[in-house]
């Protein structure tokens, strides 16, 4: 199984503004740990006391994870990451001959003498402690130089040689690819006798890190390192919840418990004062939602375009990943794209029931114009409105809820009304030939069995929608037998045009 290092608390402090608070890294690595990534690399210690203390509290809390430190190939950055006990430290340095030069003002030589220098001091202190040494830039420099300096760095006894792709310039398929490099650095060092696991730093600038990552996993190297929500120097480095999905669903590396993800995407997206995009794989509000009414079978398209009434098909036929894998579930909502079989499936998933869906779907419809969407949750409330409110109302008029499963005859003045076009306990369409105002009264005759029903409505409000005046009732059912009201029933009624 490949190895995950997580560098949310080190390499993820590098985006502009990001800042971990000591509590807040606390917080993070005992999640990171609960999750299940292998190494957690803390802070750079030399940075500030507060780093060097977080550094100290995290690596002395047990976790199986083992807690990393970054460090400058020199003895005063090795110590004090030493005496922050922990378990890993990942030392960096320049094996480009011109920046050496130019910069560093000495040559290749003198860069191996540091590194080796600062990996035997690690050594010698505790030969227990892990030692990386990552070639700045790694796939940028010489390749000589790399192979030549992570030679002596294993000699010296680094346990791993990190490849940094620090410019994000590597692309799968080209000359510049991770593929190809894991295995070349690997059979380099083999030549030279040293056998040290190989790690690969994937910086995000052209959008590859992950499909970097992956070819280099495919090349068979040891650890892949990642942060929560991408974040890093730049564009940032491999977004954790998407390797991890990847590794999991596609290679069969599911021995972790991603679970946890959405978790603590959350909490270090509130740390860092960055929001989850609602696209985001994985962990993004909308990774595991599907808008009702549009996910169609291809034969129903021209229906549900025309009416927005097509079936909602499975959710499960949408997606490639199982929701559950990472705590989290299927969800339907609805928007102005709703249409009566959508919503009608919406509340039996919801396991609710109403009679006043039509006046809910406008609603919906309404709200989603609005650019918003009904979740299950705000579907469950808006239900419980109209039914309250309605109650209210049937209660004082001492009635009975009756379900609109009937047969309609329009009258008693046929002269001011036209034929009820459908009925059906989703609610009343009428297709009428008079000017109706708010407030105007309208009568119908419900059939039902042997019983005739007198019922008037009220006209309650009235709206313009495609050019068509919409008109919403308050209906009074009233029976021979027994006083039956309904009140708020917001059926609809058609003007003739
Ligand atoms: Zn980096």
């Amino acid at each position: 199984m490949v190895a995950i290092l997580d560098t949310t608390l080190r390499e993820g402090e590098q985006t502009p503004g990001v800042c971990f608070p000591s509590h807040a890294k606390l917080a993070i690595a005992e999640a990171l740990d609960a999750l299940g990534v292998d190494y957690i690399e803390a802070g750079h210690p030399v940075v500030s006391a507060e780093i060097a203390d977080a550094v100290r509290v995290l690596a002395t809390r047990g976790y199986n994870a083992a807690v990393v430190a970054h460090a400058r190939a020199n003895l005063d950055d090795v110590q004090i990451a030493l005496d922050c006990r922990v378990q890993f430290i990942g030392i960096f340095y320049c094996v480009t001959d011109e920046r050496l030069r130019d910069v560093l003002k000495t040559g290749l030589s003198g860069a191996i003498d540091r590194v080796v220098k600062a990996i035997a001091w690690v050594k010698a202190q505790d030969p227990d402690v892990i030692v990386r040494f990552t070639p700045e830039d790694t796939l940028r420099s010489t390749f000589e130089n790399v192979v030549t300096v992570a030679v002596q760095a294993a000699r010296a006894g680094a346990d791993i040689i990190s490849i940094a792709d620090t410019a994000g310039s590597a692309v799968p398929g080209t000359s510049s690819n991770l593929y190809d490099y894991v295995r070349d650095l690997r059979a380099a060092l083999h030549r030279h006798k040293v056998a040290p696991q190989l790690a690969v730093h994937c910086h995000n600038d052209r959008g590859m890190a992950l499909a970097n990552a992956l070819d280099a996993y495919r090349a068979g190297v040891d650890i892949i390192d990642a942060t929560v929500m991408g974040l890093g120097e730049r564009a940032g480095i491999v977004d954790l919840a998407q390797l991890l999905a990847v590794l999991a669903a596609d290679f069969g590396e599911g021995q972790r418990h991603l679970e946890h993800l959405p978790r603590i995407y959350r909490m270090v997206s509130e740390f860092s004062n960055r929001p989850i995009p609602g696209n985001a794989p994985i962990v993004g509000a909308n990774a595991f939602t599907h808008r009702a009414g549009r996910k169609v079978r291809n034969t129903d398209t021209s229906v549900a375009t025309s009416t927005g009434a097509a079936a909602t098909v499975d959710p499960a036929e949408f997606h490639s990943l199982d929701p559950a894998l990472f705590g989290r579930r299927n969800a339907l909502v609805l928007d102005h794209m709703a249409g009566p079989s959508s919503l009608r499936d919406c509340l039996e998933r919801a396991d609710l029931d109403t009679i006043y869906a039509p006046a809910i779907l406008d609603q919906i419809r309404d709200l989603g114009r609005q650019g918003r969407v009904v979740t299950p949750d705000h579907l469950e409330h808006i239900v419980k409105w109209y039914e309250t409110s309605a109650e209210s109302s049937c209660v004082a008029r001492n009635g009975l809820r009756v379900a609109c499963d009937f047969e309609v005859q329009v009258g008693p003045d046929r002269a001011v009304f036209g034929q009820a076009t459908s009925i059906s306990k989703f609610g009343i369409s009428l297709s009428l030939d008079a000017e109706l105002h708010c407030g105007s009264l309208v009568s119908l005759v419900i059939v039902s069995g042997s019983d005739r029903y007198g019922v008037r409505g009220r006209v309650v409000w009235m709206s313009s929608s495609n050019g068509v005046r919409e008109y919403g009732v308050h209906f009074v059912f009233a029976s021979p037998a027994e006083r039956v009201s309904i009140s708020n029933h917001m059926g609809r009624l058609l003007r003739a045009t």
